[in-house]
């Protein structure tokens, strides 16, 4: 890992004051927590997996510096921990009798829930990272299921971590997989991102863009040596990961790590899909699928002649405000999306444009469009490319591996527009009118989805 990037990222962010990164670092766990929070004690949580894993070598170090340590508090192992709010209120009520800070051990779900039972008692914590799997460990924030369904709840991020990788390279292969998923789609979340800049409706953060896009390439070039956990490749993934998490920590958003693609996921969450399999769905299947989804649709986008467009047709074709609701509303009326419409109609009706902004909207989309086009390009990669990455390091790139539809997938295309106010292309397309001919198109003769090697 590139220790120069961690350090000037790590010099921007709000809340993480310190990263440890490298093979064997786990003996430092101690050191780390004395620096931090002198004169502390400690309590390290952990599942019974991840205790296993590394409860002894972290309770050691912890010791070796000094630390007064409280019994460790351990979830079972099986089944998989679910990051669930009773998980965080188990947590935070035992938390709550105690004044030791906690080390947690493990990966997105441990780290989400005691991020925000830390965060609840207005308590610092530090994290050993199990595994490269998400990009949360250094975000702020916490991803948690309230009432059968996603939340996300505003948390500092922690204090320290701890990345070792000879750890992180024990972990159950498909957690790398997932991370590969969840770091892949700041591919196209970049050109969701571009495109938003281009048209005014939320410029790029020069250096925020560079924490998340700058080791990217890299993190995302070893595939296959992540398939069989090469550390030197663990490194690189797990480098882009605590980068893009620092990225949203210095933004205060997740805007340059999440686009279109994490909206497909998002919605598939919400509906509860694969919340209950055992282990759960990951996060990083969905996302690295929503990528393939959203590079499909923008290599068709890019090739439309958008600068023939009439706008005059547009702007008096254009939903009201009511109508928009509406629409909204039409779309999500499956059982499994009862959860969803309150919130989708909300994120849609924050961005919806009256007619005459539409009229401007669109004005500057001719205008700007052949820069549109040769940035999103230089930025994007071909779906099929997407899709060889993903197959290689054994992650998710076909809707049926997911037990998701090829009706309820095309479906999504629509859907994954509503639920965020964030603007990415799928908004785009909406307002050229072109999202419904650009999505039948792939699913068409010919078509990415219909094509057998998108298998
Ligand atoms: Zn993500």
């Amino acid at each position: 890992m590139t220790e120069d990037l961690i350090a000037t990222a790590l010099s921007t962010a709000t809340d993480t004051k310190a990263i440890v990164h490298g093979r064997g670092v786990v003996d430092r766990t101690g050191d780390v927590f004395a620096e931090q929070f002198p004169g502390r004690r400690g309590i390290v949580v952990a599942d019974g997996n991840t205790w296993d894993l590394a409860g002894e070598a972290v309770t050691a170090s912890l010791r070796a510096a000094g630390i007064d340590l409280d019994e460790p508090y351990v979830f079972p192992g099986v089944p998989t921990l679910y990051a669930g709010y009773e998980n965080v209120e188990l947590i935070r009520e035992h938390l709550r009798g105690t004044d030791a800070v906690a080390c947690s051990i493990g990966a997105g779900t441990l780290n989400d829930i005691v991020k925000l039972a830390s965060g609840e008692l207005e308590r610092p914590y530090m994290n050993v990272c199990t595994a490269a799997s998400m990009d949360g460990y250094a975000a702020f924030g916490s991803s948690i299921t309230k009432d059968g369904f996603k939340i996300t709840r505003n948390c500092p991020a922690p204090t320290a971590l701890v990345a070792d990788l000879d750890l992180m390279a024990t972990a159950p292969q498909r957690l790398t997989a997932t991370g590969f998923g969840d770091l892949v789609e700041k591919v196209p979340a970049g050109a969701d991102w571009i495109v938003s800049d281009i048209l005014g409706v939320e410029p790029v953060d020069e250096y925020v863009w560079g924490l998340v896009q700058g080791p990217l390439r890299e993190s995302l070039s070893r595939p296959a040596d992540l398939a069989t956990s090469d550390p030197d490749a663990l490194a690189g993934l797990a480098e882009g990961l605590l980068m893009s998490g620092l990225a949203m920590q210095a933004h205060q958003s997740s805007r340059p790590a999440s686009g279109a693609g994490h909206q497909f996921s998002h919605t598939w969450e919400m509906e509860g899909h694969g919340l209950d399999w055992e282990p759960p769905l990951s996060h990083g299947f969905k996302v690295g699928l929503g990528t393939v989804a959203i590079c499909a649709l923008f290599e068709v986008a890019l090739t439309k002649d958008v600068p023939g467009i009439n706008i005059d047709a547009l702007v008096t074709a254009w939903p009201s405000r009511e109508e928009m609701e509406a629409r909204v509303r039409a779309m999500h009326t499956a059982e499994r999306a009862a959860p969803l419409v309150e919130p989708a109609v909300e994120q849609t009706l924050k961005k919806y444009l009256e007619p005459e902004e539409l009229r401007a909207r669109l004005e500057l989309v001719v205008e700007q469009w052949p820069t549109i086009v040769s940035r999103c390009r230089e930025q994007l990669v071909p779906a099929a490319e997407a899709r060889e990455m993903l197959r290689a390091v054994g992650a998710v790139y076909h809707p049926e591996q997911i037990d998701i539809d090829m009706e309820r997938f095309r479906l999504t295309y629509y859907r994954a527009q509503t639920i965020r106010s964030r603007y990415t292309i799928l908004d785009l397309l909406l307002e050229v009118g072109l999202l419904e001919e650009c999505v039948e198109e792939l699913f068409g003769p010919d078509g990415y989805w219909a094509r057998d090697d998108a298998r």
